[in-house]
């Protein structure tokens, strides 16, 4: 579904990614794991096509999507065209409108109403603390409850593949389980998930395979438990 291919990126002089390829399947759920500073980010902006100035700059590689390469494709093609949606990092909600409104902007450029209630009932049954909070302003909401908002509002775009990064930033342990369990569920649902975390346990123990980055580059790659028992990443990301 997602093919990437020996992709070099440069933010100005700096190069922040030397050439990293890998891929995501139909119906998969794939970590990206690695240290602060990896180019795990980046990763997700150049395949989500991100206007200037966050664009990071393409030189050389390819993002294939559904045969597509995307490279070339304005960043709102990326969204309404071929269904990928990001939450990205820090929420984006919008904080002056409510719960309910937030997920009803997200529907907006979507070619099918007639699946819109379901999915709002989906994501209320996913979510059962937006539900209680519908007409709630959004900026009142706890930095966990926001993640889920995040999330439900990518849900609600209708979009077949999500990427988020680092969902679990800032909540407790208990809400990052139930974070990943839902994710897991929409996923099973059959929504593509590709997750940049650096909670490595987590994303482990959910995902169906994983890569990890260190500086700009993929140095491994399997299996999710096959990688949660590797001696190596148990040193370095397992604690
Ligand atoms: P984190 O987990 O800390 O978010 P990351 O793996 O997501 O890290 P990136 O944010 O992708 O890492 O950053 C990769 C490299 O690119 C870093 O060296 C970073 O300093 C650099 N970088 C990121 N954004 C920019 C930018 N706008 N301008 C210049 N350099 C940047």
């Amino acid at each position: 579904m997602l093919e990437v291919k020996d992709l070099h990126v440069r933010y100005g002089n700096i190069q922040a990614l030397h050439g990293i390829s890998f891929t995501v399947k139909e119906g998969e759920m794939v970590a990206l794991l690695g240290a602060n500073g990896a180019g795990k980010t980046t990763t997700l902006l150049s395949i989500m096509r991100l206007p200037p100035p966050e664009a990071p700059l393409v030189t050389k590689g390819s993002i294939l999507y559904k045969g597509v390469d995307l490279i070339g494709v304005p960043p709102h093609e990326v969204v309404s065209r071929h269904g990928i949606g990001l939450v990205p990092e820090g929420r984006h909600i919008f904080g002056n409108l409510t719960v309910m409104e937030n997920l009803k902007i997200a529907t907006y450029a979507r070619k099918d109403p007639a699946n819109i209630q379901r999915d709002y009932e989906r994501v209320f049954g996913l979510f059962p603390r937006l539900a209680d909070r519908k007409n709630q302003r959004a900026d009142t909401l706890s930095g966990g409850e926001q993640q889920m908002l995040a999330m439900g509002r990518a849900f609600m775009s209708g979009v077949g593949f999500i990427l988020l990064d680092e969902p679990s930033m800032g909540l407790s342990p208990l809400l990052m389980q139930e974070l990943f369990r839902v994710l897991k569920e929409l996923n099973e649902a059959g929504t593509t998930i590709l997750v940049v975390e650096q909670n490595a346990h987590l994303a482990l123990r959910y995902a169906h395979r994983a890569y990890v980055m260190e500086t700009g580059r993929i140095v491994m790659e399997g299996p999710a438990q096959e990688l949660a028992e590797n001696p190596e990443i148990k040193k370095a990301y397992l604690g």
